[in-house]
């Protein structure tokens, strides 16, 4: 309760101050998508479907100006909105290409690198797959130095807590080691793994080299691993934010220096290591407006959007500007 009341004066008081700073700095609204896609199952609440997606477009160009994320956002005169795309998902370039280009709306796209020439998901759809889709047995142990647990799974929703569960932890405390011992210990427990759709895909090399083409696409980095770069060490960091960068300009032959943190984590090591790397910007995760004298240009707030109607989206970035 103490703490409920903590959160509300702290976040009153903070949207009273941005209405402030909105008054004498033109606020910049960045917006956070990761995928455009019909998907049955959405448990990341991370997909809008392509006709949502573009009724979405449409209304923020009707209504805000549309920056690029590396312009410079000084001097504006009109409220202005930055679409982001985290992960690097196939569809970007199947279904979110088409409508932006249609559209004219500059994006930018937030690329994680380990899995560009593999068949695999990134580990959170891995574990997804696993957890949602394998054959559970009833009785499901963990243990580890980090967390030392048992979970009885009779229902769907005893199955839907034990992945959102174990899913946090790995965000949280996921380095390497971790998050291999975890997904060791649940894979020598499931019975059967489905194989998958391959719904999940990142974008191939010709996808994404095809996507840095489009003059109304710019690619930055999102790691290699998408593992929560605090719980790294600083070497571990650094590797990276360096490998996905070369990684990424080999193929589109062109500067990445953008970049956005998995989980929206970071600590003053990443922050140390993307100014060391002549990085220019870095989104962040904390909610509300961007303002020219209050925000640092690496820990840039980002806001989410989700699949849901119009009437409710427009009342959701009305509410953004203030938060
Ligand atoms: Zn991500």
């Amino acid at each position: 309760m103490i703490n409920y009341i903590a959160k509300k004066v702290y976040t009153t008081s903070k949207s009273f101050k941005n209405r402030i700073y909105n008054h004498f700095d033109t606020p910049v609204l960045v917006l956070a998508y990761h995928r455009v896609a019909n998907l049955e199952n959405d448990i990341f609440k991370n997909a809008v479907t392509p006709q949502t997606f573009f009724n979405q477009m449409k209304y923020l160009r009707d209504n805000y100006n549309i920056l690029r994320f590396e312009d410079d956002w000084a001097n504006k005169e009109k409220k202005s909105i930055v679409i982001t795309f985290d992960d690097g998902y196939e569809d970007n370039y199947t279904e979110m290409l088409p409508i932006i280009e249609k559209l004219q709306i500059p994006v930018v796209v937030f690329v994680s690198t380990a899995n560009i020439e593999t068949e695999s998901d990134n580990w959170d759809y891995e574990l997804e797959n696993i957890v949602m889709h394998g054959n559970l047995p009833i009785n499901i142990h963990i243990h580890s130095n980090i967390i030392n647990k048992k979970w009885e799974i009779n229902t769907s929703i005893d199955r839907n807590n034990f992945f959102k569960e174990i899913h946090s932890i790995l965000v949280e405390k996921g380095n390497y080691e971790y998050k291999n011992i975890i997904f060791e210990q649940i894979k020598s427990q499931v019975q059967y793994i489905n194989p998958g759709k391959n719904i999940n895909k990142i974008m191939n090399k010709q996808q994404l080299k095809k996507l840095s083409m489009s003059k109304y696409i710019t690619v930055g980095t999102h790691s290699v691993n998408h593992l929560s770069l605090p719980t790294l060490t600083y070497e571990q960091q650094y590797k990276e934010i360096t490998d996905s960068k070369n990684y990424i300009q080999k193929i589109i032959d062109k500067d990445v220096n953008l970049i956005s943190y998995p989980f929206n984590m970071y600590n003053d090591d990443t922050l140390d290591i993307v100014k060391k790397c002549n990085f220019k910007k870095g989104a962040a995760g904390l909610p509300g407006a961007w303002h020219e004298n209050r925000n640092n240009s690496f820990t840039i707030p980002r806001n989410s959007v989700v699949n849901e109607d119009m009437d409710k989206f427009i009342k959701r970035i009305h509410n953004y500007w203030t938060k």
